[in-house]
């Protein structure tokens, strides 16, 4: 423990993408407490994806009264608070007033298409890729901000005067959290900011040339600090959700603090996530490593003063968003988790492979005019069968990740470190151990995203002394061993490869 008379716990929010959880870990990283609430998914036409940040605010105020109620602490119990978001998606909101001048534009969000591919024909395409690691893509907060400049009636001038600021929900929620329009500190962390299109991946500063591609105002931005801090942020308010000031001195993106909350602190670890997209991360230490293979470099923390380590990152879209797609649009399924048993009514999935390629497709391919497709279909095929290719994507895609990652790092993955939603799914992870060829392991904490981002803030303020420590808190709860030959393995990757070419130039 901290002290026999210290805080006992580190409390952490996680803003995902589908819902807003708060955490609370003791000493050994066990949960204390949690809460969780999902929010509106705005699809206003095709390829759009909006979050409101005035109901992710209040879910997030919600999350934490109820969560630490139902565990009966106060804020005096905690150490510190930690955020983790998903990252990517832009806020622009007005700091004199605390409304926000449009919905959040969330990470599959494609309507900057136009923008990213401009950027993409000359040689701006290529400075952005040298500079910040990340390919011009729809993916990524600098277009949106620039969507936001464009369409929104007076935001470019509240800009220009530092009034209409920006953040990704870190951002937004530690303003709101330090008092909002009385004060609050608007304020983001490296492993956030590297995924704006905006940030020198060397110096970890906003960058003048970057921001010029897309006319953003750099009085927009948040000031960058590292992801575990000492000095802390700012404390949250008395009279805020807390109730009570506790310091905020943790930030990562959450698939950074997914690889924080694997303990992967080492060159060549590397955890997977599975949650509405997928996202593999390989920690390369402090060397900057530059892909060949369609995967993204990437700040993965920053602890204080220190360098900042780096990450190779596989993204992709459409994963658990499938397993949603089966049960909001199909209505095939009536919860995620019969994704499983329906699937399980067959052995295979009858020659039918499935790509969702729904926001084109991410890593390693990056081609924003592709679309999904089912294929290979015959008269004898059922809904079982698209539950199971829909499961045989999400492996799929992550062996076209894992590929990636071996290819330019020179190391194959020899145990995948699995955790998110869709882990939950044992038939998937067998899949992913059969279609990899490797063993799964998942830890016994599998909220690993709130975990790190719990780490980073308690490291800050000593609850942590050291990274060996948490490192002990790692156990494996479970594993799956392949199961399939080499040959059945070859062929039902081959398979795979045919389907994502049939997607590849769909949209013009
Ligand atoms: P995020 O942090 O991105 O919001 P989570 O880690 O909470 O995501 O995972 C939620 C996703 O996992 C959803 O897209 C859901 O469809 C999927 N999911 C949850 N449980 C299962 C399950 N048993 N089988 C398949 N998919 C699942």
């Amino acid at each position: 423990m901290a002290s026999e008379s210290g805080p006992q716990y580190v409390a952490a929010v996680d803003q995902g993408t589908t819902s807003t959880r708060f955490m609370v870990f003791d000493h050994s990283g066990n949960e204390v407490a949690k809460h969780q609430l999902e929010h509106s998914q705005i699809m206003p036409k095709p390829g759009w994806v909006e979050h409101d940040p005035i109901e992710i605010w209040e879910r997030t105020s919600s999350v934490i009264k109820t969560g630490m109620g139902a565990a009966k602490l106060e804020a005096g119990d905690l150490a510190a608070l930690g955020i983790t978001n998903q990252r990517e998606t832009a806020v622009v909101w007005n700091k004199r007033t605390g409304r926000p001048y449009y919905n959040a534009i969330v990470w599959q969000d494609t309507r900057t298409d136009r923008i990213a591919s401009a950027l993409d024909r000359d040689e701006r395409g290529q400075i952005i890729r040298r500079k910040t690691g990340l390919p011009p893509a729809t993916y990524f907060s600098g277009g949106k901000i620039q969507w936001i400049l464009e369409n929104v009636d007076g935001v470019r001038e509240d800009a220009e005067k530092g009034e209409a600021v920006f953040g990704n929900t870190d951002s937004w929620l530690i303003w709101n959290l330090t008092g909002g329009v009385n004060g609050g500190v608007h304020i983001t962390d490296p492993t956030n900011a590297s995924r704006t299109m905006l940030m020198d991946l060397e110096t970890l500063q906003w960058d003048d040339e970057l921001l010029g591609f897309f006319g953003i105002p750099r009085a927009m931005l948040p000031e960058i600090k590292p992801s575990s801090y000492s000095e802390g942020y700012g404390t949250t308010l008395a009279n805020g959700p807390l109730g009570g000031e506790v310091p905020l001195t943790g930030i990562l993106g959450d698939q950074q603090a997914a690889t924080v909350g694997q303990v992967c602190f080492e060159p060549g670890e590397a955890k997977n996530t599975y949650g509405t997209g997928n996202f593999m991360l390989l920690n390369t230490g402090t060397e900057l490593v530059r892909s060949e293979n369609g995967l993204l470099t990437t700040v993965c923390y920053q602890f204080n003063d220190d360098k900042p380590v780096y990450a190779l990152e596989g993204s992709i879209a459409v994963t658990g968003s499938a397993v949603q797609w089966l049960r909001d649009q199909l209505g095939i399924i009536s919860g995620a988790s019969e994704s499983e048993s329906l699937a399980r009514q067959v052995e295979d999935s009858g020659g039918c492979y499935f790509v969702p390629a729904f926001s084109g497709l991410f890593a390693p391919y990056w081609r924003s005019d592709a679309r999904g497709a089912i294929v290979g279909l015959s008269r004898y095929n059922t809904n079982a069968h698209i539950a199971r290719a829909t499961l045989e994507s999400i492996c799929y895609q992550s062996k076209d990740v894992a590929d990636a990652m071996a290819q330019d790092s020179g190391v194959p993955v020899e145990v995948l470190k699995v955790d998110g939603g869709i882990t939950a799914n044992t038939l998937c992870m067998q899949m992913q151990a059969d279609i990899l060829g490797v063993p799964v392991s998942k830890p016994v904490v599998a909220e690993t995203t709130a975990l790190g981002a719990a780490y980073a803030a308690g490291l800050a303020v000593g609850f942590w002394k050291t990274t060996d420590e948490l490192r002990d808190n790692w156990n494996e709860g479970e594993r799956w061993t392949p199961t399939w030959s080499d040959e059945q393995r070859e062929q039902g990757y081959k398979g795979w490869r045919k389907a994502v070419e049939r997607t590849l130039g769909w949209v013009d």
